[in-house]
């Protein structure tokens, strides 16, 4: 135990001693009410609006909304009179449009509803027009250069696809407007722009597949997604002493523990009490704003939690999985708790991803409506319809696997990926063994090819068994893996905005849709029946795709090999990963699909490049100043006493020896941190001195930078053993990771 004045001390005595707070749950005439009664009270949804808005005038927002049709804007004064009125009998005074630049966040500036009347009284008023478009002075979001900052203007527009909703912090509660974030000639400042764009390009190339196909009468296909959110929680006071968790969002230094996750005892584990407390909470704010999680779990590492919604439409997945972020660090602080959802925050443990759940549905008048093109169905046509998407989505991976590892590199996961606990960087697909023998014995043309219906029912697929997920052998090293309806988009990070990588597969799947109906249409040229035709253009595409399906374990050192061998992509870092984003292959599937220009693409590889560049900076800086500030200071005080001792203790004749010994040894110890925290520092001023060529910074920072900080941090975790409990001033991994 440190002395009663270390922080550390301090952080261990609020830790230990402070009570769970119980967060009461609403309540109706004393009696608790259960959560449909009150779910989604802080969201004006569709059905909410119907009751209040001129039929006219719902059914043009609900087109807009199910449809993606673009909003009239003739409606919006009316809309904007519903939600005010909502919004003031809830008790709000503000509003803001809510929206997502490129930070990896979301943005607001708030307005008060407050303005006078012509009688110069105070009234509460909210236009259609501020409720569809808002100015925020651009210049100062990432633009990837995009923008020049003399032409900064940007604008906030409404996007009606996801619900307004109402936001309950520090006694007050403002209105946020869902938004996309654009430039006056329409460039996409944001991330939810291009998403959105992507999923109507997706819509318009499967309902033109489906209708050739002969599945009539579809009005879109939606993308619907799950967001499994992993994330650690720790203590606020220990968190507070960090440096690094601060700055970086992850320990630069930290001697692992004797005890990590070896146990293999805090996956599904009891929940703690006050963790429990904590996440009940997350989950009532959520609840209130009709994000609909379902799951909660202890994950692997100590202290590491999950929390899984129903899946939802992709656009409406996305803002939630931003609300759940925001949501968890703030109820997490009220509870004296630091949530946590960076990459890797703490070495030797797993790190968080997060799964993206991905799929497309069917939304029609017909009795299509509601079908998940993802899951086989109950005839051969409907078989062969899963097929085709199935190879459309693996088409769209093997050919594009570097941009999806570009949409997944990012400074926090290149800690993750590679590592034996999270996907690899290597993009592979994993679909399990009953679809590998049916893509191998379609692919091997094990039948006849002219008659789709025979042959379905030759390979024993005319009514392909549901693929329950318990059927799918759960590859769990799989970075992209079929889980029975869906692919489960395992290397997303766990800080990262969902919508740039789900953007990215999109687009991706969108081309190999439009590929492949292609080649449909020119096989219907000569074939009279479509199923025949649509297995022959499904048996190509499983053919070329081969390379892309891995069932074996990715983190074995063999599959780095294989998949070298397979002519597969193995990025393991940042700036070759996102150089992806600039090959020609890129531009043309931009280009074609009309989900970014040029120049859109460009200012996304260098709006991340930047952001690598700046994230490894402030780790360089953090850890220097710890080493300077904290570490070699406690080193010092250490060593002092010890020498002190063994002075006073030989004037008194005893043999100090031993303790000589021991000072000699840290010493060497302080001598090796003192070395490489001055190469550090030479190496951080040659990086920046590099600030003119952004990707020969980043090669430098992602190889020399990381490297000597990593030797710094051996040096510094080293003297962690060594030095006197009392003397060290940073929680260590066990206080930070074992709360007792
Ligand atoms: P698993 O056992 O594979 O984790 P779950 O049924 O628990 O599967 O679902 C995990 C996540 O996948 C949940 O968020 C769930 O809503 C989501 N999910 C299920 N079906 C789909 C689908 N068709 N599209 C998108 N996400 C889905
Ligand atoms: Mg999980």
């Amino acid at each position: 135990m440190a002395s009663p004045n270390n922080p550390r001390s301090m952080a261990l005595r609020e830790v230990t001693t402070r009570p769970v707070r119980i967060t009461p749950r609403p309540e109706e005439n004393g009696v608790q009410q259960p959560v449909s009664a009150w779910y989604g009270c802080n969201t004006l949804s569709l059905r909410q609006m119907r009751a209040k808005l001129p039929k006219s005038v719902y059914q043009k927002l609900a087109a807009a909304i199910r449809l993606g049709k673009k909003l009239d804007s003739d409606i919006a004064p009316t809309v904007a009179q519903v939600i005010k009125e909502w919004a003031i009998s809830r008790g709000v005074s503000h509003f803001t449009h809510w929206f997502q630049p490129q930070t990896g966040l979301t943005a607001e500036k708030h307005d008060a509803f407050l303005n006078f009347d012509e009688n110069k009284l105070p009234i509460e008023s909210f236009t259609g027009e501020q409720l569809i478009q808002s100015e925020p002075d651009a210049s100062s979001f990432p633009s990837g250069g995009l923008r020049a900052t003399w032409e900064a203007r940007g604008y906030t527009a409404w996007n009606p696809s996801s619900p307004v909703f109402i936001s309950e912090t520090g006694g007050t509660k403002y209105l946020c407007v869902p938004s996309v974030f654009i430039g006056y000639n329409g460039e996409a400042l944001d991330e939810v722009t291009p998403l959105l764009r992507s999923s109507d390009v997706l819509s318009a190339r499967a309902m033109e597949l489906l209708e050739i196909i002969g599945d009539k009468g579809v009005l879109r296909v939606t993308t619907t997604l799950g967001a499994e959110q992993e994330f650690f929680l720790i203590d606020r006071a220990h968190f507070a002493l960090r440096p690094d968790l601060i700055m970086a969002n992850r320990a630069l230094v930290g001697a692992p523990p004797p005890r990590g996750q070896q146990l293999e005892d805090h996956y599904f584990g009891g929940i703690p009490e006050r963790v429990q407390a904590c996440i009940s909470e997350v989950e009532l704010e959520l609840y209130k704003l009709g994000v609909p999680i379902v799951t909660r779990h202890n994950e692997v590492a100590p202290c590491q939690f999950e929390m899984a919604p129903i899946f939802e439409d992709t656009d409406i997945a996305t803002d939630h999985n931003q609300l759940v972020m925001a949501i968890l660090r703030k109820v997490a602080l009220r509870h004296g708790l630091q949530a946590i959802v960076a990459e890797k925050p703490f070495a030797g443990v797993n790190g968080s991803g997060k799964h993206c759940n991905w799929s497309m549905a069917i939304t029609s008048d017909n009795d299509l409506d509601g079908t998940n093109l993802l899951k086989p169905g109950k005839t051969p046509h409907q078989n062969l319809r899963f097929l085709m998407f199935l190879a459309a989505v693996l088409k769209g991976v093997h050919k594009h696997a570097g941009l999806l590892r570009a949409g997944i590199a990012t400074s926090g996961n290149e800690h993750r990926l590679g590592a034996n606990e999270a996907p690899p960087a290597i993009i592979s697909a994993f679909v399990g063994s009953m679809l590998t023998r049916v893509i191998e014995d379609i692919a091997a043309a094990k039948t006849s090819p002219t008659n789709a219906e025979q042959a379905m029912l030759k390979l024993g697929v005319a009514k392909l068994p549901e693929v329950e997920q318990d059927n799918t052998d759960r590859n769990r090293t799989s970075p992209f893996a079929f889980t029975g309806a869906k692919f489960e988009f395992r290397a997303v990070g766990g800080s990262q905005s969902i919508a740039f990588p789900v953007m990215l597969l999109q687009a991706a799947v969108a081309e190999a849709i439009s590929d492949l109906t292609e080649k449909l249409r020119k096989e219907l040229k000569t074939i009279k029946s479509t199923d025949d035709a649509v297995l022959k253009v499904v048996r190509a595409a499983f053919k070329e795709t081969a390379a892309v399906r891995f069932e074996g374990n990715n983190y074995a050192d063999e599959w780095v090999v294989e998949a070298q061998r397979r002519g597969l992509l193995n990025l393991r870092r940042t700036p070759e990963a996102l150089a992806q984003l600039t090959t020609d292959e890129a531009k043309s599937l931009f280009k074609s699909t009309g989900i970014l220009t040029s120049v859109e693409l460009e200012s996304r590889y260098h709006v991340r490049l930047e952001r690598y560049i700046k994230d490894i900076l402030i780790e360089l800086h953090t850890i220097q100043e710890m080493v300077d500030t904290q570490i070699l200071p406690a080193s010092y005080a250490y060593l002092g006493s010890i020498a002190s001792a063994a002075g006073q203790g030989h004037a008194a004749g005893i043999n100090m020896q031993p303790l000589v010994d021991a000072a000699n040894a840290t010493s060497k110890l302080v001598a090796t941190l003192q070395k490489k925290r001055s190469e550090l520092a030479k190496v951080t001023t040659k990086a920046e001195a590099l600030h003119q060529d952004a990707a020969a910074q980043a090669t430098y920072l992602t190889s020399t930078g990381c490297d000597t900080m990593a030797e710094v941090r051996d040096a510094a975790d080293a003297l962690e053993l060594v030095v006197g409990d009392e003397y060290w001033p940073l929680p260590r991994y066990r206080e930070m990771l074992f709360p007792v």
